[in-house]
Parts: structure tokens; C-alpha cells; sequence
């Protein structure tokens, strides 16, 4: 059997062409879900503040941007604002966004 390391936890796991162990998936599923309910009942807040009121760690939300799993704003008035694919603006294209 072959193995990767965990680009999370950095442990070992039986590579099964993800990029993480399961545990960390099982965890990172749990806070994406965390995130996107309050962001659901929030809209609006702020990466910084979502990450204060779930307990998910900067880093791992910094993770989502860089994975393209959440957007947050770059500038303007919006800026540092979460925004999830399916709960972009409509002029998403036209803005700036930490992912860019
Ligand atoms: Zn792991």
C-alpha cells in the first residue's frame, strides 16, 4: 500500500487520491458546514469575525479562499466579506477578490 502525507496535519494516510487524512476531512467538512451556516445567517460578515464566532482558525479559512471554496471581497465597501459560489454578487466578475 501506498501512503501521502496530509498537507494538514502533515501525518501519514493510505493514499486514496485526496489530498488530505480522513480525519482532517471529516473535520474540515464539519467547519466548512460551520462556516457556511453562519455565513447563511449572517451575510455580510467578515472573514475575521466568522472566524472569532465558529472557532475556525484563519488559516483554515485563508485554505478555503485559496482552495476556491469561499470568496472573500478584496476591496471596497465589501471587503473582507465571505461570499460562497452560489451566494456571489451579480457583478462578482467586475470586483476584486482575495483569490485573485
Ligand atoms: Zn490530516
Amino acid at each position: 500500500m501506498s501512503y501521502d502525507i496530509c498537507s494538514i496535519c502533515g501525518r501519514f494516510y493510505a493514499k486514496d487520491g485526496q489530498s488530505y487524512c480522513g480525519e482532517c476531512r471529516d473535520k474540515d467538512k464539519k467547519e466548512f458546514n460551520k462556516l457556511r451556516t453562519l455565513v447563511k445567517q449572517r451575510p455580510g460578515i467578515l472573514a475575521f469575525e466568522a472566524s472569532n464566532q465558529t472557532g475556525i482558525p484563519i488559516n483554515t479559512i485563508m485554505r478555503y479562499v485559496k482552495e476556491r471554496r469561499i470568496y472573500i471581497a478584496g476591496d471596497g465597501k465589501d471587503s473582507g466579506k465571505i461570499y460562497f459560489r452560489d451566494t456571489l454578487p451579480e457583478d462578482s466578475r467586475k470586483r476584486r477578490w482575495t483569490n485573485d
